[in-house]
């Protein structure tokens, strides 16, 4: 592919002024590139005329027919304006209708005698046949129909732009530059899996010789466009797995004194999931290549204990962990949950906070000198600055916001690390078994004993007194509730007015004999540790809070939860969300309160919290309701962006090029394998997390 000609930008074009140019680029059209993969929305089949007496209702019709009436229209009741003409061919008449017009339009196509050549949707009105707001084309003289007799494209409209100009500049784009669409895979792959060129395939799009679109959304040719973006990310995955496998990495031995003093000291029986798991791990880390896996488990399923174990190994063997978060917020909330177990086998452990002045100094020289031996933060703890005396492993929590930059700084310091990834949004199945093809995954799929379901129910806004009555009821039965507000609109203060003004009035007018809370993100840390912890010894009966109680926050006493907005969160959200209570053996409850009765979407999505405790099940759902682009789980999961192709529709075409490129790569020739790394930098960039 020559890229180059491909990034041309459309303003290059003949034809192609400052307003057009800024109308595609709203639409997010700026090169040639972009223009060629704007697939056509329908096509326009106007091959065959049919005469009038053998037009369909409800079907497609195309007639060249000559007018013979016209008039304008008056609706009584609606008090609206229409416009009527009637046409014949030679074998009878038809009435054409429309309710928006222009009156030059109409000038021009409705006078008598005039001929028309007739594209549109076939109705009945009455007893007579009609096409409302017909594709029209007026005709100079009857032959000149042959020219019209083809498959037109049509597009999504772009302001101020003609379908007639858009379509000619993509044919003329086409025929520039349609040579540099060619594929970097070698043509033997082509061959070998018979597979349309790409110039020919969108050549075949843009200049249809049929209606693409007359056996579903998916036809050949976007399949092979489909392939061809799929490939590129199999490609991808593939690559990062097989420069992988070259690095050098620590051999640790499992079973050391950290390692069983942790396990013995735990007050519970780990789950045969747990132990499962841990036993992977333990033969990732023993064995000679860097670890790199990937523990996908249910909120509260017991991942942190495995994360601990690992590090007991490598602290066994010498080695510094780090844990890492994606925010400040949670990085926090993973040291509050982890920083006891470590204290209890005296190892040291440190939180590296952005902002930490002073104290930031110390703490990284205990880095460098291997006096703290694990240190948990956000990435920023493997920023240049921060020197480690022997880091060993590496824990990553919802591994998909790290991207490559923090991966190469790692290699740049030539350390070669384990590193262990948790997620608790958890994905479907098959989905990561194609799309975390780089890494070794472990399930937990097993809770903890006695953990009993949450007995979850959706509320309409205007039944929240029934909520609050449960809240009531739970506290004087000795319990704990956490009452929820979102995030507004990305504004933490926006977020933060609600949940505060919710505390004063839960405070002072609703539950004034209770002990109220406060918990937000801008809070000091102190203050959140101090609050968490009043929460934690059931000081305080309701804990009113942002998200910020998303992760780490464990208290077997709350038995409630309440969460506002419910429809502002995606399922996996809310499912995490949920997992705060249930932690203890009393039976607990989610309460999810919504104002959108009226969007129907919204409220079936959260009927499946009802119905499942299943964050698997929920994650499935919430993708086949709201697709792949929008749902939670997947966009974090380090997922590209795809052009065309949908994972959940084309699962086949990706399992077809995960198989292609497992089968070709490793044939490749060095430039050839160079020229594939390029265009998945050209395509994904820094975004993309697999490639090193
Ligand atoms: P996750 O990190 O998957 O959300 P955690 O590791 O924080 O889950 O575990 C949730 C709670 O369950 C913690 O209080 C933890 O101590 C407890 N726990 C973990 N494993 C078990 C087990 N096998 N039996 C009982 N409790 C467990
Ligand atoms: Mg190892």
């Amino acid at each position: 592919m020559s890229v180059d000609n491909l990034k041309i930008a459309v303003s290059q074009l003949k034809g192609v002024g400052p307003k057009i140019t800024r109308s595609m680029e709203e639409k997010g059209i700026k090169t040639i590139e972009d223009l060629f993969y704007l697939l056509p929305l329908r096509y326009l089949d106007q091959r065959t005329i049919h005469p009038i007496s053998g037009l369909k209702e409800g079907e497609r019709g195309n007639v060249i027919a000559r007018v013979i009436a016209y008039r304008s229209l008056f609706f009584r009741h609606t008090r609206k304006k229409g416009y009527e003409a009637v046409v014949e061919d030679e074998t009878g008449t038809i009435s054409l209708k429309w309710f928006q017009w222009s009156p030059s339009y109409l000038k021009r196509v409705c006078e008598k005698g005039v001929f028309l050549f007739l594209s549109g949707q076939v109705s009945r009105f009455g007893e007579t046949l009609q096409m409302v707001h017909p594709d029209v084309v007026v005709l100079d003289d009857e032959t000149e129909a042959d020219d019209l007799k083809k498959v037109t494209p049509l597009y999504s409209p772009i302001d101020g732009i003609k379908q007639g100009t858009l379509r000619k500049l993509i044919q003329d784009a086409l025929e520039r530059y349609a040579d540099d669409t060619k594929s970097v895979y070698p043509e033997s792959i082509e061959m070998r899996h018979r597979l349309t060129p790409l110039p020919e395939a969108l050549r075949k799009i843009h200049c249809p010789e049929e209606d693409l679109y007359s056996d579903g959304p998916r036809h050949r040719y976007m399949e092979r466009l489909i392939l061809e973006e799929y490939l590129l990310f199999q490609s991808a995955l593939w690559i990062h797995k097989s420069v992988r496998r070259k690095e050098k990495g620590i051999s640790f031995r499992a079973q050391g004194s950290f390692h069983k003093k942790f396990v013995k000291n735990l007050r519970f029986e780990l789950t045969d999931a747990q132990k499962r798991v841990i036993s992977e791990i333990e033969g990732d880390m023993s064995g000679p290549e860097p670890m790199n896996r990937l523990l996908q488990g249910d909120v509260g399923s017991g991942k942190t204990i495995c994360a601990v174990i690992a590090s007991c190994i490598a602290i066994d063997n010498g080695y510094q962990v780090a844990f890492m978060a994606p925010t400040e917020i949670l990085a926090e909330q993973h040291y509050l949950t982890i920083h006891r177990f470590f204290e209890m086998l005296n190892i040291t452990i440190a939180f590296l906070r952005g902002n930490m002045g002073k104290e930031r100094k110390p703490v990284l020289n205990g880095i460098r000198n291997g006096e703290i031996t694990v240190i948990v933060g956000t990435h920023a703890i493997i920023q240049k600055d921060v020197a480690f005396n022997k880091l060993g492993l590496i824990v990553i929590d919802e591994q998909h916001r790290f991207g490559v930059l923090q991966r190469r700084l790692l290699i740049e310091k030539s350390i070669t690390p384990d590193v262990l990834m948790m997620t608790a949004t958890p994905i479907p199945r098959t989905l990561s078994m194609v799309v975390y093809g780089d890494l070794d995954v472990s399930v937990i799929d097993e809770m903890p004993k006695g953990r009993q379901p949450i007995v979850t129910k959706v509320f309409l806004y205007d039944v929240k007194e029934k909520v609050h009555a449960l809240v009531e009821k739970e506290i004087t039965g000795g319990h704990q509730v956490f009452i929820v507000y979102p995030l507004i609109e990305e504004s933490d203060k926006v977020d933060l007015l609600n949940a505060t003004q919710m505390f004063a009035y839960f405070r002072d007018s609703l539950f004034p004999d209770y002990r109220i809370g406060l918990l937000h993100g801008a809070m000091k840390a102190e203050e959140k540790e101090k609050t968490m912890a009043l929460f934690k010894d059931g000081v305080i009966d309701i804990l009113v809070c942002t998200t910020v109680i998303e992760v780490g926050i464990d208290v077997p006493n709350a038995t409630m939860i309440v969460i506002e907005h419910a429809e502002r969160f995606g399922l996996s959200q809310l499912h995490q969300l949920r997992g705060r209570v249930g932690r203890g053996a009393h039976p607990s409850k989610c309460a999810l309160i919504t104002s959108s009765c009226r969007t129907e979407i919204a409220t079936k999505r959260l009927r499946i919290m009802e119905k499942t405790n299943d964050g698997f099940k929920i994650a499935e759902e919430d993708m086949l309701i709201r697709g792949v682009g929008d749902m939670l789980g997947v966009r974090q999961s380090g997922i590209p962006k795809f052009r065309v192709g949908d994972i959940i529709r084309d699962m086949d075409i990706m399992l077809h090029a995960r198989n292609i490129a497992e089968e070709s790569l490793p044939e490749l020739k060095a430039v050839d394998v160079k020229k594939i790394k390029e265009a998945i930098r050209d395509r994904w960039g820094e975004d993309f997390h697999t490639i090193a």
